[in-house]
Order: C-alpha cells, then structure tokens, then sequence
C-alpha cells in the first residue's frame, strides 16, 4: 500500500474525530461510555478495520489500524480503548478462532458496533499470572456451566457477550486447562463499576458469572486450547495498544505546544525559552521514536515475521514509558493549569499510565522480552 492509500483513511476517522469524538473526551473522562461513538465508527467500518469487508471490516491492514488508534487516542484515549478492545482482542479473535456460527451471526454485530463484547482474562487473583486463574467451567450434563470472579474488565459493565477465559481441568495443569468461550449476557452475569484513575468512561468493572450455562458451540478454539486463544489475541493487542500510547502523547505533546506558545511570563512566551523548546523536541523526539516501534511492529505482523513476537513486547513496553514520560512533560510546561481539571494535558497524563499496566504490564514486557532473547528470537 502506497502512502496515499494511508492518508485517506486518515482524512476519513480525522474527520470522524473532529465531528464526534473531541467535543465528547470530557464527558467521557468524566465517566459517560460512548456506545453511539462506538456505534457510528462501526457504520464507518473503522471499528474492526482489518476484517474483511464482508464482515464488516474495511479489509485494512495492521498499520493501518495503528493510525485509527491513534487519531482516536489523540482526542480520546477512551474512544480509542474501547475500540482497540473491540477491534484486536474480539473481532480478529473471532475472525481467527471462532465457530462458523459466531462469525456469521457475531462478528458482523461485533464490527458494526451494535454489540459490545468484554475481553474476560483477569481475575482478583491473577493478572500478570493468567495461567492461574480460578473461574471454572465444568460440564454437567452435557452443557457448560461456568462460575468465576472477573475483575478489571474493560466494556465489563456494559458488554452484550463476554469472551470469558475458564478453568476446564486441575488448577496445577495452569495454561493447559483454560478454555475460552463466547458467553450472551444474561441474568447469571453480575456487574459493577470500578472508578478508575484513567481511560475512564470505559466501562470498567467487576464481573461475576454465577452457574452461566454454555454449549460446546461457546468454545472459541479447542476445549482446554484458550491459551493459544489468548495469547495470539494479546500479541495483536498489544501492538494496537502501542498506537494508542502515541496518540496519548501526541494528544498531551499538541496541548503543551499550544500552551507554551501562548503563555506570558518574565516578559516573554514560555515557549522563547530554550528550556521549554528543549523539552518539546525531547517529547517531539520521543514520540517519533513511538511511532517507529508501533508501525513497525505493525509492519512485521502483516508480513507474518518471525521477529513480530519481541518487536511486539518491546513497542508496548517502549510506547507506553514514553507516552508517561510525554504527559508528564506535558503537564509541567502547563504548571498549575497543567494539574487542574480543565486541562487535557492532566486528562492524557491519567490515561497514559494504564499502557504500563493493562494487557501485561512493564515487567512482564520485561520477563517475556528475556525469555525470547534466552531463545535466540
Ligand atoms: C483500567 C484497566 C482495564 C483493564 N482491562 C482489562 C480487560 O479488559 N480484560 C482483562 O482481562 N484484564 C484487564 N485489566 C487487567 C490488567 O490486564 C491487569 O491489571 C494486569 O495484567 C496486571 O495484573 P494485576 O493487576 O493482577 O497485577 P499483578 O499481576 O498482581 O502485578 C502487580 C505488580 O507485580 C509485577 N509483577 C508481576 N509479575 C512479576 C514478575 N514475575 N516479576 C516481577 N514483577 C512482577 C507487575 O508488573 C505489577 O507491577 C485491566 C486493568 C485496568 C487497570
């Protein structure tokens, strides 16, 4: 794909942001979930962008999802969350794994935005040790019936399905005994609200299944085969989220700009002092450097590279540091204003730090990034 191609997506969801999401980031901040944003990016098939067209997708490739993220996070990291979610973890994970079933009668839902599915991994026990939780799927009488605590889940509150990761043999068998599947909302579904520091308005929450009844035809992927489920569905989530920390900084870096050239003190606009141009350039610098580990790590997926797996782990790793990084500097050259509510600098530094916790967190960039050194990748 030619450049070209790339800049007319990006005019597309440019205007997009500009007509629905940029006036909305404060509400959303404030904790009010986007669905009809969600909704109309799926009339525009940029809401599970690299699904084919006839499920809904625009065919687009991995890059070119990075950019969509990234213009979202640039006004909204919520938007953008909720629709990374969407996108990398469920739709392509459906697309991958499901039954025929779910990807005629699902996945087109999911990519329209007319149903909001939750990615259901974590629990209070364990989050960097997935292997190890305790949500149990037990077949009595020829159906599933799962029982479990899921916290921290994103969309949670307000999901239509649950893509629920489930115990289905000995807790000592850890990765070997987890199946994924595919769970309709119901009345056996108990959810509530978590106030979180950052990308609020995402719905995050508490979920509780109590006895859900599923059939063999839930099962994304094999009976006891959801870690492969889950861990090709993190790989490509991972890079997405990458998009996301550059469009976080580059949101907080415009903010800063704007506000240095505009800031009167000792006589002069902040921006005349060389401090100030220095730090813009080290954050300009940075979120170059941002963009290069995200695109390319986008790059080697959709060329089915060997070396996509480390690359992967280490955009996110590297992505996220610097988005924190970039906020924080954002906020500073705003002083006081820059810690006050009106100020989206202060609304993008909250959002930036959850890139260093959700969907594995530094150290276990850092753990997996020295096991596949360890193995010469
Ligand atoms: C806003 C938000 C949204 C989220 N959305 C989702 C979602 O949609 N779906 C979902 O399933 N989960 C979701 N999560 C959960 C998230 O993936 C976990 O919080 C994350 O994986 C960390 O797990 P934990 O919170 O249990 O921390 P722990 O695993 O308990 O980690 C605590 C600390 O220990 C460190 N640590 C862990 N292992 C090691 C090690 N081996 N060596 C050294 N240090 C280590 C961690 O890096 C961390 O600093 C979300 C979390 C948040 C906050």
């Amino acid at each position: 794909m030619g450049w070209s191609e790339y800049e007319v997506s990006l005019k597309i969801i440019r205007e997009f942001v500009n007509q629905y999401v940029r006036t909305r980031a404060r509400d959303i901040d404030r904790g009010a979930y986007p669905r009809d944003i969600i909704r109309k990016l799926g009339e525009l098939n940029f809401l599970a962008p690299t699904l084919p067209p006839e499920f809904g997708g625009a065919g687009a490739d991995t890059l070119t999802h990075i950019l969509v993220v990234e213009e979202l996070a640039r006004a909204s990291p919520g938007v953008a969350t909720i629709m990374e979610i969407q996108s990398s973890m469920i739709a392509e994970n459906i697309y991958h794994n499901g039954t025929k079933r779910m990807k005629e009668e699902i996945l087109p839902k999911v990519a329209a935005g007319e149903v909001i599915v939750a990615f259901a991994l974590s629990e209070p026990c364990c989050g960097s040790d997935a292997a190890a939780i305790r949500t149990r799927a037990e077949k009595i009488g020829g159906e599933w019936v799962i029982n479990g605590h899921k916290m921290w889940i994103t969309n949670g509150h307000y999901a239509d399905y649950y893509l629920v990761a489930a115990r289905t043999g000995p807790r000592e068998a850890r990765h070997k005994a987890i199946t994924v599947f595919l769970l309709k909302r119901s009345n056996c579904v108990e959810t509530s609200p978590i106030e979180v520091m950052g990308v609020r308005g995402t719905g995050t929450a508490e979920v509780k299944f109590n006895n859900c009844a599923a059939s063999d035809d839930d099962i994304v992927g094999e009976v006891n085969g959801g870690w492969k489920v889950i861990v090709d569905t993190l790989n490509v989530g991972r890079t997405a989220i990458s998009g996301v920390a550059v469009g976080i900084a580059r949101g907080a870096f415009e903010e800063a700009l704007k506000w240095a050239r505009n800031r009167e003190l000792f006589d002069r606009k902040l921006i005349e002092f060389q401090n100030t141009q220095f730090e813009l350039a080290e954050m300009y610098a940075s979120i170059e450097t941002a963009k290069t580990l995200a695109y390319y790590a986008a790059y080697l997926y959709d060329i089915n590279s060997p070396g996509f797996l480390i690359m992967s782990h280490v955009a996110k790793l590297q992505t996220a540091r610097i988005a924190v990084d970039v906020t924080r500097r954002a906020v500073q050259i705003e002083g006081g204003f820059g810690y006050s509510k009106e100020s989206k600098a202060e609304m993008f530094y909250r959002d930036a730090k959850i890139l260093e916790i959700g969907e594995g967190t530094n150290e276990v960039m850092k753990y997996v990034i020295y096991k596949l050194i360890e193995k010469g990748q």
